[in-house]
C-alpha cells in the first residue's frame, strides 16, 4: 500500500482533500469534516494572504490552529487565482520571469509583485504540511512558443521555490524528518513531449511529489486521459502524484487506476450546495469499477417527486444524513433555504468521497 509520510504522520493513499479555500470547508465545522472521514484539506495561499494575512497566521502558529483542524493541510501556490485574474483582465497584471506583477487597477499602475519566494514564505506562515511550487500555468489557447516558455519558467520558479524552502527549513531548524513536503507542478498542456520535458526537469531538481497542472480537455470536454497517462509514466512510482483540481468520482477512479494518489476538488461541496447528491447503484463493496454499468448516479433533491419521500438519500449510505433524515426533509430544507440543508447535503457528498477513498486504498 502506498503511503504518504509527513513528519510522524502516515496517510494511506489515495486521499481526497476537499477545498477549505479560506480556512473553512464551506458549510461544515472542522470537527464535522473529520467525522465524515476526511483526513486532509487544501487551503488557498492567495486568499489567506489577503485575509487573515501572514501576521495573524504567524501569531496563531498556522491555519490549522486558526480553524482547529488537526489533519493534513495542503496549501496551493497562490498562482492560480492570479493567473485567472490576468487571463481575464490582461490590463491588471502580467507574468514576468521575476514573478507575477499585479496593478492596483487598470488605470493606476501601482505594482505589487508575487514571486516564487513569496509563495513559499506565505505557505510557511500558513503552516502547511504539503507546499506547492509556484508554476507558470500553460494557457489553453497558448502558442507553441508560450507553452515552451511556461514549461521553462515553471522549472526556473520551482528551483527558486526549492532554494527558499530549504532556507526556511534551516531558519526554523527543520530536518528531513520533521519538515513539510514540497511538490512541484508539471506543465505543458496537451503536448506529450512538453509534459515529459517538464517532468524530467523537475525530477532532476528533486521534489517530494509531483502535481499536474492545467488539465487539457479532449473534444468531449472530458479530461485528456492520454496526457494523464503520459504524465503518470513520466514520474516516479515512489513519489505521490497529485491530480490537482480533480475531480468527479468517475474521474478519480480512472486516474487512481493510472497511479494518481492525491485529489482535491470543489465538486462534492459545490454539487451539494446546488442540490446535486451522489447515490450508489449498489453497495460500494460490490462495485466493480471496470464493469459497464455506472456505479453511481446523481440525485437532484429539488425534484418534486421527493417532497414526501420518507427514504434516505442513498439506501447504501451510512452517513449521518442518510442515517437520520429523509429525502423529504432535505427537499424541505432546501425549499425554505435553511443552512442545515447545505450542512446535511455536504456531509453526504463528502462521506461518499471518503468511502470511495477507503475502497480505493484497499485495491
Ligand atoms: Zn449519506
Amino acid at each position: 500500500m502506498k503511503q504518504l509520510n509527513v513528519g510522524d504522520h502516515r496517510y494511506t493513499l489515495p486521499l481526497f482533500l476537499p477545498d477549505a479555500t479560506r480556512g473553512v470547508v464551506r458549510g461544515l465545522s472542522s470537527q464535522q469534516v473529520q467525522e465524515v472521514g476526511i483526513q486532509g484539506v487544501v487551503v488557498n495561499t492567495y486568499h489567506l494572504l489577503e485575509r487573515p494575512g501572514t501576521v495573524v497566521l504567524k501569531k496563531l502558529g498556522s491555519v490549522g490552529a486558526l480553524m482547529s483542524w488537526r489533519g493534513l493541510i495542503v496549501s496551493d501556490s497562490g498562482g492560480f487565482q492570479l493567473f485567472s485574474l490576468i487571463h481575464k483582465h490582461p490590463k491588471l497584471g502580467k507574468i514576468t520571469d521575476e514573478g507575477v506583477v499585479l496593478y492596483s487597477s487598470e488605470k493606476q499602475r501601482r505594482k505589487t509583485l508575487f514571486t516564487p519566494e513569496d509563495s513559499i514564505k506565505t505557505q510557511f506562515a500558513i503552516g502547511a504540511d504539503i507546499m506547492i511550487c509556484l508554476d507558470d500555468f500553460s494557457p489553453v489557447s497558448g502558442s507553441a512558443k508560450r507553452l515552451q516558455e511556461s514549461v521553462e519558467r515553471t522549472t526556473a520558479w520551482a528551483k527558486r521555490c526549492k532554494t527558499e524552502f530549504e532556507k526556511q527549513c534551516r531558519k526554523k531548524g527543520l530536518s528531513k524528518r520533521n519538515r513539510p513536503l514540497l511538490f512541484a507542478v508539471i506543465q505543458g498542456h496537451d503536448q506529450p513531449a512538453l509534459r515529459q520535458q517538464s517532468a524530467q526537469e523537475l525530477i532532476e531538481l528533486g521534489f517530494d511529489g509531483f502535481g499536474f497542472g492545467g488539465w487539457p480537455l479532449d473534444s468531449n470536454g472530458d479530461f485528456d486521459y492520454h496526457i494523464a497517462r503520459v504524465i503518470a509514466d513520466a514520474t516516479p512510482n515512489d513519489k505521490p502524484r497529485f491530480a490537482l483540481g480533480v475531480g468527479s468520482p468517475a474521474n478519480i477512479v480512472k486516474l487512481r487506476l493510472m497511479g494518481y494518489d492525491l485529489f482535491d476538488c470543489v465538486l462534492p461541496t459545490r454539487d451539494a450546495r446546488h442540490q446535486r447528491l451522489y447515490v450508489l447503484n449498489q453497495p460500494l463493496n460490490q462495485v466493480n469499477f471496470s464493469g459497464k454499468r455506472p456505479w453511481y448516479q446523481h440525485l437532484y433533491i429539488d425534484r418534486g417527486r421527493y417532497v414526501a419521500d420518507p427514504t434516505p438519500v442513498d439506501q447504501y449510505c451510512d452517513c449521518p444524513t442518510c442515517k437520520n433524515y429523509s429525502k423529504a426533509y432535505l427537499h424541505h430544507l432546501f425549499k425554505i433555504q435553511d443552512s442545515l440543508a447545505f450542512q446535511l447535503a455536504i456531509t453526504h457528498n463528502l462521506w461518499f468521497y471518503a468511502q470511495l477513498m477507503k475502497k480505493l486504498q484497499q485495491m
